[in-house]
């Protein structure tokens, strides 16, 4: 009982140190993977969506410049300004040859001599010094070093939309001011553009101005995402996001349950921030199955560890116990077992009224075998005599080595009668068997038998059997004596 605690402890100890060793190990797997994700959403995969984001857009911006330039530089457009008696279907016809070459740009040339807009939409309108809605034109006349300017503004005059304007100076050889020629387009492209990186990559993605408005976002926008300032947890990183560096910034806030990392850029080409946002909490999935990977493995090893180590102790121990008990050399049982089998052989035979009798033998004049044919041989003649004990008893019979090259035999529901004849039967199979030594005397062997008596002690009992081996001894060896219960009544003459 002592033992199997014992062993039930040393399991739990196992258990609870692969236990602890698990949830160090995977702990920290968790914790390193997280950061390791974190680190590249925000250093790398951020940054690359802003790029790609950025670099698209450019294009979309581009584009209309270049469209823009080439009719600035157009010698048509120059001469046709340069001269105010030209032709105003001439220049009609031209914007509307453009915006038919291009697809969907819409175009326009203002004349500084005519102070006359002349568009794609339809009829001309005059430009007025003053006016609010032509102050576009004013700023390009009075720019000076810069040959272009993109203007954000809401098309009040015709599409109500809010518009992309690319303005262009056109100026004659001497770089005199003749108008300014450009194009229009709706942020419908762009925001087509941010809608499909949207939902390609997951994250949002907007553009904000100067004061932290939502100006442009691939998606409808409720009241509260429509400014940085009415967003509880961007409101302190809004000043951080709106920084004209030209470097991406990288920042981080917390909404509600979530970190969101955020990568912000300012777009000079727009004059407004482009933001790109991630909620780290979702990248908890993956980490979440690693986890109950790791869990399940963990559990088939110490399932595993712990029935090896049963396994291993309990064969360790059925070993330890057969070593305790058994005789190494005849593999018989060896003397402390037999003080516990004595002792129960005779508790059985009281309690069942079965008779239980005893063989005491010894090998005769030993000594001499080990020293005429040496030590292994003698072991081998004690092997052998325990092989043909264990043939001649029954097999519920218990045979042990006492010691030396001396046995007892424990032999239950047995009377003394049958027992001497099993003892005679021992003897006389030794004195036959031919232990295969060249030249050595016939081995024997002396047995001394007795019965148990009623209410006996165990040392009286084995003091009986042994004396009556010695007795066998003395009577001139290979012999069996008995002892009697009743000592033979005397004979009287
Ligand atoms: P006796 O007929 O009076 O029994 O004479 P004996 O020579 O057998 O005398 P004794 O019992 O005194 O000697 C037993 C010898 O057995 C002594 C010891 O060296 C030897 N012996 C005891 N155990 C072993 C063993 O395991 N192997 C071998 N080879 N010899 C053993
Ligand atoms: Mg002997
Ligand atoms: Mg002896």
């Amino acid at each position: 009982m002592r033992l199997f605690a014992a062993n039930y402890r040393l399991l739990g100890w196992i258990t609870l140190i692969l236990i602890g060793g698990f949830i160090t190990t995977t702990g920290a797997a968790f914790v390193a993977s997280r950061d390791a994700i974190e680190h590249s959403i925000s250093q790398q995969a951020l940054p690359l969506t802003g790029d790609l984001i950025h670099a698209g857009l450019q294009k979309d911006i581009l584009y209309p410049v270049f469209i823009s330039s080439m009719m600035a530089q157009d010698p048509v457009v120059r001469d046709w300004l340069a001269d105010v008696r030209s032709e105003p279907a001439l220049i009609q016809s031209y914007l509307d040859n453009i915006k038919l070459k291009y697809g969907t740009v819409a175009s326009f040339i203002g004349s500084e001599q005519r102070r006359m807009l002349y568009h794609t939409y339809g009829r001309p309108n005059p430009i007025e010094e003053g006016r609010q809605q032509d102050e576009w034109f004013f700023r390009m006349r009075a720019m000076a070093g810069k040959a272009y300017e993109t203007n954000i503004e809401i098309d009040a005059q015709y599409s109500g939309q809010p518009t992309l304007f690319l303005n262009h100076r056109v100026t004659d050889r001497t770089g005199l001011f003749l108008g300014v020629a450009g194009v229009a387009i709706t942020l419908d492209t762009m925001n087509q553009v941010l809608a499909r990186y949207q939902a390609r990559y997951e994250r949002k993605i907007y553009f904000v101005n100067d004061s932290g408005k939502v100006m442009l976002s691939g998606v409808m926008l409720n009241e509260e995402e429509s400014s940085l300032e009415r967003r509880s947890g961007m409101k302190a990183i809004a000043p951080a996001i709106l920084n004209r560096s030209t470097t991406p910034t990288s920042l981080a806030y917390r909404d509600g349950q979530s970190d969101v990392l955020v990568n912000s850029r300012y777009v000079p080409e727009l004059n407004w921030y482009l933001v790109v946002e991630q909620s780290v909490s979702g990248n908890g999935v993956p980490l979440t199955r690693l986890l109950t990977i790791n869990f399940l493995i963990s559990l088939a090893v110490t399932l595993l560890v712990l029935v090896v180590t049963l396994l291993t102790v309990n064969r360790f121990q059925r070993r330890l116990e057969k070593m305790a008990t058994t005789d190494a050399l005849t593999g018989l049982l060896n003397r402390q077992a037999l003080t516990v089998l004595f002792r129960q052989s005779t508790l059985v035979s009281k309690r069942n009224g079965q008779p239980l009798s005893a063989i005491l033998f010894d090998i005769d004049h030993f000594k001499s075998v080990n020293d005429r044919f040496g030590h292994l041989a003698g072991d081998s003649v004690i092997r052998q005599v325990a092989a043909i004990a264990l043939e001649v008893v029954r097999e519920s019979d218990l045979v042990t080595r006492w010691g030396g090259e001396e046995y007892l035999v424990l032999l239950g529901d047995c009377k003394l009668s049958k027992a001497i004849t099993m003892a005679e039967n021992l003897r006389r199979r030794v004195a036959e068997h031919d232990f295969g030594l060249p030249g050595a005397p016939v081995i024997t062997i002396s047995l001394g038998v007795a019965q148990h008596r009623d209410d006996e002690s165990e040392n009286a009992f084995f003091k009986r059997t042994d004396d009556a081996l010695y007795g066998a001894k003395h009577g001139g060896r290979n012999y069996t004596n008995a002892s009697y219960i009743h000592p033979p009544a005397p004979q009287l003459f």
